[in-house]
């Protein structure tokens, strides 16, 4: 009985003719692996004359089939850390800009093609060199972190923020209309301004918003996007930072 339990073949080999094939393994340390093949012997005129059951020791092979196995797993896997790793910033944890021209390309694409609307905000922070003055730069580091930590909890799982440059973020905001974008930078701003605390210190720091919109007026190229989002921002940091601008800038 203990063999029919172990035997697939055992099942039917008494049952009805036929043939088969199967595998079945022995649990213990270490495992044993057998593959067992049944065949019938037919007389000339295909009277069944008897069986053959033979049972051959497969272990090896099973072994190296597994630790096949598990190399590719891990392979897979190394493949997937890898992949992060190329679009994440090693700081932050968010997007890379790399990966951000990526799918903000995409994400253009889409709204030019189905007239949707889509804001972008530059962010820079506001004299962060006096930040790293005042406090050393792992302080500045975490505060880094800390404000893109902050900047991510207002953000919708479709909005795509991403690390441009040293202490600039970009945030690409689909089905966002100038009126939204405009309330939302804003509340980021002021969110952002509120103190931080990093080891013991109390640390106030503000940024700086460019915002720039496309809405049905045509062709628009991201870079081209960016730029006024970038003209905007620079207008902010110009006339008095800590605040929000909206490309295009009325100079007065
Ligand atoms: P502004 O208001 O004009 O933007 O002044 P700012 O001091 O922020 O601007 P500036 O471009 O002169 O300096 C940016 C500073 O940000 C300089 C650089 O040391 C610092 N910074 C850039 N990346 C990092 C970073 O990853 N960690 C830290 N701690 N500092 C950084
Ligand atoms: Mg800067
Ligand atoms: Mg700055």
């Amino acid at each position: 009985e203990e063999l029919q339990e172990l035997i697939p073949e055992m099942r039917t080999i008494f049952v009805e003719p036929k043939e088969g094939q199967a595998e079945f393994s022995i649990p213990g340390h270490p495992s044993k692996y057998f593959e067992s093949v049944l065949s019938l012997v037919l007389n000339r005129s295909k009277v069944l004359r008897g069986r053959i059951l033979t049972i051959r020791d497969i272990t090896e092979r099973k072994k190296a089939s597994l630790e096949l196995e598990q190399v590719n797993k891990e392979l897979k896997q190394t493949e997937a850390a890898l992949q992060k790793l190329a679009i994440t910033d090693p700081l932050i944890g968010c997007f890379n800009r790399r990966h951000f021209f990526s799918l903000a390309e995409n994400e253009l694409i889409r709204a030019t093609r189905y007239n949707h609307q889509l804001s972008v905000f530059m962010i820079d922070i506001d004299y962060f060199k006096q930040v790293n003055d005042t406090y050393g730069h792992s302080v500045g580091d975490q505060v880094l972190i800390a404000i893109a930590r902050r900047i991510e909890t207002f953000l919708r799982s479709t909005d795509v923020f991403a690390r441009y440059g040293g202490e600039e973020f970009v945030i690409l905001l689909p089905e966002t209309s100038d009126a939204q974008a405009w309330q939302i930078a804003e509340r980021l701003r002021e969110k952002v301004a509120e103190p931080y605390k990093i080891n013991e210190l109390e640390i106030l720091v503000s940024i700086s918003l460019g915002v720039s919109y496309w809405s049905s007026e045509g062709e628009i190229t991201l870079d081209a996007l960016l730029d006024r989002a970038d003209q905007a921002l620079y207008a902010a940091k110009r006339t008095g930072r800590n605040q929000v601008l909206a490309w295009p800038i009325s100079e007065n």
